[in-house]
């Protein structure tokens, strides 16, 4: 079965440490309008230029461009692969494009998981953010170290980085936008009985093991 299932939630929520556990675990594909951007960011392409000191400032990017993006990112995936929206949609119209996006292509959304945190834990989290520089895994100063210590768990790799927008003055910012324009989406996808709301303060595999039981509900 191919599920289509959002992930939802403020910046250091932990959608992308979930993401990746179901990319693991259950074989879906993670669609980050946030990944997709620093990569063009890096690769300097019109887009990245465009797109960074937006990013740097921790305001939002144009709907048209991240749209575009997730449009793209789907034609390249197997009609059946399911996939997972990691930070995107962010704005009522993103959440209008992504019911265009998917119906074009035969896909319908299944599940809008919000991940509620209090924002208090969240400048800690993201100024303890950091992730392996040659395979991306996400880890944290405190609450995600690598089992031996600066060695990547999943490639081995000894070389780490972190992003330039996770400061605490930025992150502010990422939260007023996350409020101002992105909390107001659920009420359209509340309206149509798909949000599950899992609790994201919990231990890392508790909240994936949350997130697995509602995606197994479904599987049936
Ligand atoms: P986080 O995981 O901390 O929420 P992301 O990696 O999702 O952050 O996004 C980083 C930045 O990329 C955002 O602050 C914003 O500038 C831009 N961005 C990512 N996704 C979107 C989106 N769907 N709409 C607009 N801007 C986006
Ligand atoms: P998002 O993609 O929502 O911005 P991340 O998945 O990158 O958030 O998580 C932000 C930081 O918090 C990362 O350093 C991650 O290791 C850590 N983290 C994620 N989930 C939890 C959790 N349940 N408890 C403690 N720390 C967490
Ligand atoms: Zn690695």
């Amino acid at each position: 079965m191919t599920l289509n299932i959002i992930l939802l939630g403020p910046p250091g929520a932990g959608k992308g440490t979930q993401a990746s556990r179901l990319e693991d675990e259950c074989g879906m594909i993670q669609l980050s309008t946030g990944d997709m951007l620093r990569a063009a960011v890096k690769a300097d392409t019109p887009i990245g230029v465009q797109a960074k000191a937006v990013m740097d400032a921790g305001e939002l990017v144009s709907d048209e461009i991240v749209s575009g993006l997730i449009g793209e990112r789907l034609d390249a995936l197997g009609g059946t692969t399911s996939v997972i929206f990691d930070g995107y949609p962010r704005t009522a119209a993103q959440a209008d494009a992504l019911d265009g996006i998917l119906a074009a292509r035969g896909r319908k959304l299944d599940h809008v998981i919000e991940l509620v945190v209090e924002e208090d834990a969240l400048v800690d989290r993201i100024t303890g953010r950091f992730s392996c520089a040659k395979c991306g895994e996400g880890y944290h100063d405190r609450y995600k170290l690598p089992k031996v210590a600066d060695v990547c768990d999943v490639c081995g790799s000894t070389e780490f980085k972190r992003r330039p927008d996770d400061n605490e003055e930025t992150v502010r910012t990422r939260m007023a936008e996350y409020r101002a324009k992105t909390a107001p989406i659920l009420p359209i996808y509340e309206a149509r009985g798909i949000v599950s709301q899992v609790d994201g303060m919990a231990p890392i595999d508790q909240v994936n093991g949350a997130i697995e039981s509602i995606l197994d509900s479904s599987a049936g």
